[in-house]
């Protein structure tokens, strides 16, 4: 449910800021935080008057939001993973011990 969520999150974010993708394809680097000027295609729009200032801080903050719930999403799913190892480690060592009786 919450991937899906978080689905739903990206896909707003892509159609709300349709543009910002297209400048975003510009930047220098693949995993630009589109907050420093160097090599930059948002920030150098922004510079061009191509996209406003507004919809530039918008961005951004939206960008935060969705990097915050990735974190959080990945973290349950880190503790899912354990769990699940947890509980496959517990049933070798029975499985073992069956067979050792
Ligand atoms: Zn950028």
């Amino acid at each position: 449910m919450r991937e899906i969520g978080l689905w739903n999150v990206e896909e707003g974010v892509a159609q709300t800021f349709f543009e910002f993708d297209e400048y975003a394809g510009q930047c220098k680097y693949s995993d630009c935080t589109h907050t420093h000027g160097v090599g930059c295609g948002v920030l150098s729009a922004l510079e061009k008057g191509l996209i406003s200032k507004e919809r530039y801080d918008n961005y951004l903050k939206l960008r935060k939001e969705l990097k915050y719930l990735e974190s959080k999403q990945n973290g349950s799913a880190q503790i899912a993973e354990k769990r699940k190892w947890k509980t496959i480690h517990k049933e070798l060592k029975n499985f073992n011990k069956k067979n050792k009786q």
